[in-house]
């Protein structure tokens, strides 16, 4: 049966679909959420969870769309039309909606809902006999080779870059250089081209393997290995790769020059290429040639 959902100041049942698919809470995970138990009614903690709400909303910069009468009103009015005395009641808030861009605008109109559910709670045996646990290594959120949606840091970083008048932010790792926070990053030391090796650190780029497949055909050496920190200053080229970007020379790193601040013959060789494999792509598949 549907519950009860309260929807950017209306109420409506969880039937209706009231999300849409540009919303930053759904692309990015740009959202926050708390989580409340209720019983006869009554939530438990609400100061506590009201407190934390505000906080998460205020680091991540999104404005909170309550204020404290407005958020206990809208508790107050779900748990008024909800049909159980015990369960929980899930609440979102994300950044809002708008065209799919990591760093957000500014400005964007939260969008906000809070639902009632039943919810199963530790039975008696639970609570006398106890539970089973695992250990398991720490990895919130360290696998960065799935193309998840998990993508709050990532948005985050784009965001401060963009603050600092940069188009991408580079991912440092200890002292060694990942890759963008968009895009893989390839730089050219003494004639040759080194980018990092897969693993869970990186995301394995479409572009960045296609590119690396070119420069070997082009009679370029290239080195799967991370580059380090230091080698940025002494790199003849950077580039970055993306979908969206193809092959994308970097002129300054932290403000430093790189090469003489332009376009590298290395860059300009693999943009040719990649550009030629654009060309054949998209003629393959215009003849008929499927996956
Ligand atoms: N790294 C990250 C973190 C990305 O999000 C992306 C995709 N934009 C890339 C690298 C590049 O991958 P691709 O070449 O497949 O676009």
């Amino acid at each position: 049966m549907a519950d009860v959902l309260w929807f950017n100041g209306r109420f409506t049942t969880t039937d209706e679909p009231v999300l849409t698919v540009e919303d930053r809470g759904l692309l990015f995970g740009d959202a926050i959420y708390e989580v409340l138990k209720f019983t006869g009614r009554a939530p438990i903690l609400a100061r506590a969870h009201w407190a934390r709400l505000g906080r998460s909303l205020e680091m991540l910069e999104i404005p909170n769309p309550w204020t404290a009468a407005a958020f206990a009103a809208v508790l107050e009015g779900i748990l008024a039309r909800t049909e159980f005395e015990d369960g929980i009641i899930y609440l979102q808030v994300s950044r809002g909606c708008g065209t799919r861009s990591h760093a957000w605008p500014e400005g964007m109109t939260p969008v906000a809902f809070a639902y009632s559910s039943r919810f199963r709670f530790p039975d008696e045996a639970m609570r006398t006999g106890g539970v089973t646990i695992v250990t398991m290594p720490e990895s919130r959120w360290a696998r960065c080779e799935i193309k998840s949606v998990n993508l709050l840091p990532n948005a985050i970083s784009k965001t401060a870059a963009r603050r600092a008048g940069a188009h991408e932010a580079l991912y440092v790792d200890g002292g060694n250089v990942v890759e963008g926070s968009s895009s893989n990053l390839f730089v050219v030391l003494d004639g040759e081209i080194v980018t990092h090796e897969k693993g869970s650190g990186l995301l394995p780029g479409t572009v960045r393997d296609a590119v690396i497949g070119l420069a070997g055909e082009a009679g370029l050496a290239v080195h799967e290995r991370a580059p380090l920190l230091a080698d940025l200053d002494r790199a003849s080229e950077i580039f970055l790769t993306s979908t969206t970007s193809s092959v994308l020379p970097v002129a300054s790193v932290d403000g430093r020059r790189v090469g003489n601040g332009t376009r590298g013959p290395v860059a300009e060789r693999l943009q040719k290429a990649f550009g030629a494999l654009e060309v054949k792509e998209a003629d393959d598949w215009s003849s008929g040639l499927r996956l």
